[in-house]
């Protein structure tokens, strides 16, 4: 358990192209082209809010991106945020096989080396797309020099999940690697997600901010996700469903008020911080989760 005061939660960005997140554009790739970009516009809007709010958050960016825009990558790593990998092309985990995850990975890591100077040592995985059927990706992120990882969802979901991964950090058996959930509430012994993307988006303020307090009272911190797209209140798409119509458009008009009030309330800092003060804290004892291939 770590002090409540002076508790660092972690707020993290998946920095992405509006097109690569949607599922019904992204296997496009031949085509992503053609589509307007706009994340480096979005991405600017985050970056002033973070500025406003003196924070400092984790972007975890795809190899695509940063190739296509590697000012953008410099300019967030040189406002002191940290530089995480998401993928190169914002593919399902679940849908590759170990060597095309370890050559996405590799094609990332050396697209950031050359922006950064430095390696990267977090990853998330494109829709949270970590679960037991992916055991390998551990080995593989830790053979690459990760330190931590913040890929699972911890329940169930039509789209991704890994229900029964723990709540709150914890280390992942076998590995040095430290895995680090999206944050969910637990009501009557369910698990809710609370913090990132649609959620944030749908969620009133007042239960975001119940649901950090209560983790925070745990003892434990909350991670928070948030998409550049979700602020880009302009952009439209008229061949978009009717799933990712609620998924990734509802709610974009109020999302930077409560980030704004979010940020204001509550203590945030990057994954790496957030990493540094777990690991230096003699009370905190992560849970240990080993991942067996089913
Ligand atoms: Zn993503």
């Amino acid at each position: 358990m770590l002090q409540e005061n002076g508790l660092m939660n972690a707020f993290t960005v998946d920095l992405e192209d509006w097109f690569q997140g949607l599922t019904s554009t992204n296997p496009l790739v031949d085509q992503w082209p053609a589509f307007e970009s706009r994340v480096v516009q979005a991405t600017q809007r985050l970056l002033a809010l973070l500025n406003e709010q003196q924070v400092k958050a984790t972007f975890f960016v795809l190899g695509y991106v940063a190739d296509a825009h590697p000012d953008l990558v410099e300019m967030i790593y040189s406002q002191g945020h940290e530089i995480g990998v998401h993928g190169y092309y914002h593919r399902f985990v679940t849908r590759l096989t170990a060597d095309e995850f370890a050559q996405e990975l590799d094609q990332t890591i050396e697209v950031i080396y050359k922006i950064t100077g430095q390696s990267p040592i977090g990853h998330r995985a494109p829709y949270f797309s970590l679960n037991s059927s992916t055991p390998w990706a551990f080995d593989i992120l830790e053979s690459r020099g990760f330190l931590y990882d913040s890929s699972v969802f911890p329940i169930r979901s039509t789209l991704y999940g890994f229900p029964e991964a723990p709540r709150f950090p914890y280390k992942v058996g076998g590995h040095q690697l430290f895995e680090f959930p999206a944050t969910t509430m637990s009501i009557a012994g369910i698990k809710w997600p609370i913090a990132g993307g649609f959620y944030n988006r749908a969620l009133p303020y007042a239960m975001i901010r119940h649901g950090i307090r209560q983790t925070n009272k745990q003892g434990e911190p909350a991670i928070i996700y948030v998409h550049p797209w979700e602020l880009d209140t302009e952009q439209v798409y008229s061949q978009v469903t009717i799933r990712e119509r609620i998924t990734h458009y509802h709610g974009r008009r109020s999302l930077q008020k409560k980030l704004r009030q979010l940020l204001s309330e509550f203590q945030f800092g990057t994954l790496q911080e957030l990493m540094l003060q777990m690991a230096a804290s003699v009370e905190y004892q992560p849970d240990e989760l080993t991942v067996i291939s089913t």
